[in-house]
């Protein structure tokens, strides 16, 4: 199949560049025969967790927390904890110039967990993703590390299973949550493969914040300590640190709707717009040359716009406030 390639690499980012990618040349070895994949094994039986990030190469706060785990010699209480730093190459190609372009190297990591894609891998993404499949595909739980082109708050989005709402539910986590069915949202997401092998497990992202903004970091490490927390995992004496920001008014939840895509490359927003702007059924929204775009419901909130609309790809996400 024909593959379209990465769209990620227009312009400067519009906030601040706080956040670097590092070195992790020393930890291209893990202990798992695959590199950059670490396996935090207690000796003791447990659940099976995997934390990813770099999913997206250019979301730094996911590695800055697994750096942190490894560099603390983090070990968890029982079962095992699997560290894995995805999109490596994307991340080594960062140019503070062009901030969105390590996004991904041939295509978004995001898209691809599909057995058509990747019996048959295609993209230095698909290859990467069939060597981690194993390790997601056997995972009790797994939490998937992002962060936002804009700066608006913190949110987790997870297939709605009973299991994934009472286990959000429990970190506390005083910032939006976005469920969805799977069926009815992006294609070939990461979580959604771990769901299908794993009903009765935890699969959850967290977007930590805007891509470049030192709180994501905080933020990461935060989601991530009190997931393995929840797990029973954490030692009480690892402090867990606030939350990398101060609880948000959008905080609630949301039911994902639909994914829109640009028509044509007149795609415009009726205002300027970063994410969780609210429409009453009925409301424009965007014009996509002649035709208008309305909110199709009340509380019609967006989701993570793109900032740049290119034909075919998703311009944004409509999402029920509940
Ligand atoms: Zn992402």
């Amino acid at each position: 199949m024909t593959v379209p390639p990465c769209r990620f690499s227009i312009a400067a980012s519009d906030a601040p560049i706080e956040l670097l990618p590092r070195d992790l040349s020393d930890w291209r070895q893990g202990n798992s025969g695959i590199d950059y994949v670490h396996r935090l094994d207690s000796g003791r039986d447990g659940p099976e967790l995997v934390i990813q990030a770099l999913t997206h190469g250019n979301e730094i706060c996911g590695a800055n927390a697994l750096l942190w785990l490894l560099e603390h010699q983090f070990r968890p209480t029982k079962g095992a904890l699997t560290l894995i730093f995805a999109n490596v190459e994307a991340y080594q190609t960062f140019d503070p110039q062009r901030p969105f372009a390590s996004r991904c190297l041939d295509e978004d990591m995001n898209r691809i967990w599909l057995s058509e894609r990747l019996y048959h891998p295609d993209t230095r993404e698909t290859q990467r993703a069939v060597e981690l499949l194993p390790y997601i595909e056997n995972a009790d739980s797994v939490l998937d590390l992002h962060s936002t082109t804009f700066a608006v708050a913190p949110m987790l989005i997870y297939p709605q299973t009973s299991t994934n709402r009472a286990f959000a539910d429990r970190l506390q986590f005083p910032f939006p949550h976005l469920l969805y069915d799977v069926g009815n949202y992006h294609d070939g997401i990461m979580i959604s493969e771990h769901q299908r092998h794993a009903e009765q497990g935890v699969s959850i992202v967290a977007e930590c914040g805007q891509h470049f903004a030192e709180s994501t970091s905080q933020q990461a490490l935060a989601v991530a300590l009190r997931f393995i927390a929840q797990h029973g995992m954490l030692d009480n004496a690892v402090e867990i640190p606030a939350w990398g920001y101060a609880a948000d008014h959008q905080a609630g939840h949301y039911r994902i709707d639909r994914v829109l895509h640009a028509a044509t490359e007149q795609f415009r927003f009726v205002a300027p717009v970063t994410g969780f702007e609210q429409y009453n059924k009925g409301e424009l929204i965007a014009l996509d040359d002649q035709t208008l775009i309305a909110a199709p419901f009340d509380n019609c909130t967006l989701i993570m716009p793109a900032r740049v609309p290119v034909i075919g790809e998703e311009v944004v996400t409509l999402a029920e406030r509940l």
